[in-house]
């Protein structure tokens, strides 16, 4: 079955064919380690995570590198304001060195909670400052850069088609009156290498022919993906706020220096996640990370489940209360299926092949995740299948869900709360309902909870 992906280039879903048979070429924009991830960033990469189980499950080999920003990005997306690595360890009175890597293991802490996949290749932009430069040389060789005092910068006007992936149209885009665009000749040209205002200030600066100074926030993915991926490779990914400049940005230089076309043949963009209808950025507040969520009695994977609901191209709205609605119900899958495994019934009907077979069709549509859980939902709520045969095809289905579904195990219950629930069944038995509650009650005051099912009883902590 083919897997079929929406490409940002095109608009259209595509079926996916790699440069390689059966190999795939990945870069993922990764995070500016300058702070914690919030939720809304760590939705790209359960995004990321599903695409990744998705190629795995059809049998890619998948080579998958991200990045980390840890020089470069500026506190305004264009090319003006403070490095936010600077601003960072201004703030916390530390190195940039140890602000990018503290920042980079609360990451990696997150993606673990998450289930989410480690990227084979993980580069830092300052490990690649000679890669940069050396690109930058290219493009300046072929006469797409101009320099101005504060930089070389990106002639955009040199290329026919600047601006495909955003569909961004040409006509007001050149110096004129109205907008204020310094030294720059086109208001989207953009900085490759950027000098350091006084040298000796800053704490990450290095030398080059132009001066001493840091490279732009783009050239560093365009860099770092043709080290490992090539001149040319299959897919890129960030999320949706990275079409219009970033993305834009990295294909025009990219093109320019390779001579290759298109540079990278699938764009994939993951929504964003969403505050009362705003975006949850770092700026606007209203936002948490995962450690926040877990103060608040959430579990990461609570937050992975409520993302799962939604396909990741469309806006998800986040609130506390959807969040708790999400946990609900993956607590009832999770429980269900700890029933499953208590069980040892098999049944094989014709159903089973049709689940599988729904549930591939359903990843291989543009990653429909939604439609896949709901697959998972009918097969336990199927009344004929063995419970041998659900508990296969959920730990199948698992490996691109992500849920963490085959280790769950059930909770130590005290013996006293046993006894009690003992006693509970014995009164139901004799149809004493009266004493059954009683007693239910009791058990709820001791912090557990049971919940009775078609198949029997659960015992969980309130
Ligand atoms: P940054 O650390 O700011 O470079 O962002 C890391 C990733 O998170 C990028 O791919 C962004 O596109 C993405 N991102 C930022 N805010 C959100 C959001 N509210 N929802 C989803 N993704 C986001
Ligand atoms: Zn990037």
């Amino acid at each position: 079955m083919n897997l079929k992906l929406f490409n940002t280039l095109t608009r259209k879903k595509e079926i996916f064919n790699p440069i390689r048979k059966k190999h795939v070429g990945w870069y993922a924009c990764g995070p500016t380690v300058y702070w914690y991830q919030h939720i809304g960033n760590l939705r790209t990469y359960v995004f990321n995570d599903l695409l990744k189980r998705v190629l795995l499950y059809d049998g890619f080999k998948v080579k998958h590198v991200m990045n980390y920003t840890d020089v470069g990005h500026l506190t305004s997306d264009a090319d003006e304001g403070e490095d936010k690595i600077e601003v960072a360890a201004k703030r916390e009175k530390k190195s940039a060195k140890e602000i990018a890597n503290y920042y980079a293991k609360v990451f990696e802490k997150d993606l673990k909670k998450l289930n989410i996949l480690f990227p084979d290749i993980i580069a830092k932009a300052t490990e690649h400052i000679k890669e940069q430069i050396e690109l930058v040389k290219i493009l300046e060789k072929k006469g797409y850069t101009y320099q101005t005092s504060d930089g070389i910068y990106f002639d955009t006007s040199k290329l026919k088609d600047y601006g495909k992936l955003g569909r961004i149209k040409k006509e007001g885009l050149k110096a004129g009156k109205r907008v204020s665009i310094g030294e720059k000749k086109n208001k989207t040209d953009f900085a490759l290498w950027k000098f350091s205002e006084k040298p000796g200030v800053r704490q990450q600066e290095w030398n080059s022919k132009w001066g001493i100074g840091y490279p732009g926030w783009h050239i560093e993915c365009s860099a770092m993906s043709s080290k490992y991926l090539g001149k040319q490779f299959d897919i890129h990914t960030g999320g949706e706020d990275h079409i219009q400049v970033h993305h834009t940005n990295e294909i025009a230089q990219s093109e320019a220096a390779f001579g290759k076309k298109p540079w990278v043949r699938y764009w994939l963009h993951g929504a964003f996640l969403t505050s009362k209808g705003e975006k949850i950025s770092k700026s606007k507040g209203g936002l948490y990370t995962i450690s926040e969520l877990e103060e608040k009695g959430f579990d990461a994977l609570d937050f992975r489940y409520f993302c799962l609901n939604t396909h990741y191209r469309k806006p998800l709205n986040f609130s506390l209360d959807r969040l708790k609605g999400a946990k609900n119900s993956y607590e009832r899958l999770k429980n269900i299926i700890l029933d499953l495994k208590s069980k040892k019934d098999s049944n094989k009907t014709k159903d089973y092949e049709k689940y599988k077979k729904e549930f591939l069709k359903s990843i291989n549509d543009d990653l429909n995740i939604p439609r896949a859980l709901s697959v998972l939902w009918n097969v336990l709520r199927d009344k004929k299948l063995g419970s041998k045969e659900k508990l296969k095809l959920v730990y199948d289905f698992d490996i691109v869900l992500g849920l963490g579904l085959k280790d769950i195990k059930a909770e130590k219950v005290p013996s006293e709360i046993k006894k009690l629930v003992e006693e509970r069944e014995k009164a139901r038995k004799e149809k004493n309902w009266t004493k059954a509650d009683k007693i239910r009650n009791e058990i709820k005051k001791k912090g557990y909870i049971i919940e009775d099912s078609d198949s029997g009883y659960i015992i969980k902590k309130a």
